[in-house]
């Protein structure tokens, strides 16, 4: 979820953590529960109880159709039989977490039909408070969400992010999309490393514009007009504010995580350094890097609410409506889209291409708000005759790293993706796929490991407590740099 600038803590994880479900007590009754959920922020607004079918009591805890806790969270229904609880609280965060989780699942699955974990297996795993740090992650290899609880320290408030509805969308959009393109976990690439960030971000988005309650009040900050600051522009304010806080001083911009309200255009990523992280300027870190797509789907979304109420629709409605239709666009084009690698440029073609298919009502949008942000260029315009030459599938390339300039990383073999299509703008992508190691290793973004030492997952996570992007592993006394496959 977080920059890596947000997290300052050492990462606090319970290394007790078992495989999914182990101590989960069997079966559960299959009859729904009235639940908390927060389709936004406790910042924001007040949790709602909300009536989950997807969701099921018994044995003291609650487990979802698609979602079950690592490790056993106990929870007793109050004396009218719902799960509802007082902020805060340990019980109100271990429900609102599990409901936020299973509600953006069941949503997302009206768009991708089910969902076959990247993981495989029928549940991903749920630690609601797995310790102090201010952060969130997806782990595919511990095939789990991870949340966590912090301090701020100006209002003494104790902030969780599993409370944030936000904040889980976002997480549960990176194991959606990991299930969705598993090979996106795999790559060094700016653009798709840049694009999880965003499609985290955007099912955030998605899930409050289903809210009634969070569309009104979005209407009543704007108007409709959604380039003007709102509640949806905004993500994680809570946690944002408690970062602040805890910096004593505005490290995010604002009271939240990220807002989407910006004007960052693309460029050609290494041309673009790769740290810091900060709010400004625009760096290739990850999450910096997800604004610039963020910020255009955003703007698609505003400009769908401008044609429906140009129609006649209320702002209110205008932005539901709005908020659908563009998950929609995205996630068919998610749906027609390479493999292993893919560029803001073919997620922006083939959502032109998927609103072509579905009557072309959002080409206009679509193309000028891309085009706005050096996504897409002249004579992007016509979708039947766009060449779907541009989204040849990468290629996958194993080199060494020699030379000084990689230091103790001297000697390592990496496997990486060579973009097949438009990017594939290196007369050599061997030097290519050295020249973005060599800057992720000067970064710091590669854990390097010895021999024979024994890597525990708290090692896999910087000092900024983000998980490394990749991380050294010996085979037969030989050096290889293994993409991680965690996701904060
Ligand atoms: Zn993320």
């Amino acid at each position: 979820m977080l920059n890596s600038i947000n997290s300052f803590n050492s990462v606090s994880y319970n290394s007790q953590v078992g495989s999914v479900g182990t101590e989960n007590s069997g079966a559960v009754q299959a009859k729904g529960v009235e639940i908390n959920y927060n389709p936004q922020d406790e910042l924001v607004m007040d949790p709602q109880v909300i009536s989950m079918p997807s969701i099921h009591a018994g044995k003291g805890t609650l487990e979802g159709d698609n979602v079950q806790f690592v490790r056993k969270e106990q929870l007793e229904p109050n004396k009218d039989g719902q799960y509802v609880y007082t902020p805060g609280t340990r019980e109100f965060v271990s429900s609102v977490t599990m409901a936020t989780v299973q509600k953006t699942i069941d949503a997302m699955s009206e768009k991708f039909g089910k969902i076959e974990w990247a993981f495989g297996g029928d549940k991903i795993g749920l630690a609601s408070d797995a310790g102090v740090d201010f952060n969130a992650y997806y782990s595919r290899n511990d095939a789990s969400l991870n949340f966590f609880h912090g301090l701020d320290p100006v209002t003494n408030q104790t902030v969780f992010s599993g409370s944030s509805g936000e904040v889980v969308s976002h997480e549960v959009g990176h194991a959606i999309l990991d299930a969705q393109r598993p090979g996106y976990l795999t790559t060094w690439q700016a653009d798709t490393n840049g694009f999880h960030e965003a499609f985290g971000d955007l099912t955030g988005l998605f899930m409050a514009t289903q809210s009634d309650e969070v569309c009104a009040m979005a209407a009543k900050e704007t108007g409709g007009d959604l380039h003007k600051p709102n509640c949806l522009a905004a993500s994680g304010e809570l946690l944002g504010r408690a970062i602040n806080n805890s910096y004593g001083k505005n490290v995010t911009g604002g009271d939240y995580v990220r807002n989407y309200i910006n004007d960052f255009k693309w460029q050609a990523p290494r041309t673009v350094p790769r740290n810091p992280s900060g709010t400004d300027p625009l760096t290739t870190e990850m999450h910096s890097w997800s604004r610039i797509f963020t910020g255009a789907q955003y703007d698609v979304m505003a400009g769908i609410v401008e044609k429906k109420m140009a129609d006649g629709m209320d702002a209110a409605a205008a932005i539901k409506a709005a908020g659908n239709d563009s998950m929609t666009l995205l996630a068919e084009a998610v749906k027609m889209a390479p493999q292993r690698d893919v560029t803001y440029r073919d997620l922006a073609l083939l959502m032109l291409k998927a609103d072509a298919n579905n009557g072309g009502e959002y080409h206009d949008i679509v193309l000028n708000t891309m085009m706005d942000r050096n996504i897409l260029f002249e004579g992007d315009d016509t979708p039947n005759d766009m060449s779907m030459a541009s989204m040849a599938p990468s290629r996958e390339m194993t080199i060494t790293l020699n030379g000084p300039e990689f230091g103790k990383f001297a000697g390592a073999e990496v496997t990486g993706t060579v973009p097949g299509g438009f990017n594939a703008l290196d007369s050599n992508p061997a030097d290519g796929l050295a020249q973005d190691m060599k800057q992720l290793i000067q970064n710091g973004c590669i854990l390097y490991t010895e021999p024979n030492q024994t890597v525990e997952k708290k090692d896999l996570f910087d000092k900024d407590g983000h998980p490394y992007i990749g991380v050294v592993r010996w085979t037969d006394g030989k050096m290889v740099i293994e993409r991680n496959m965690m996701i904060g």
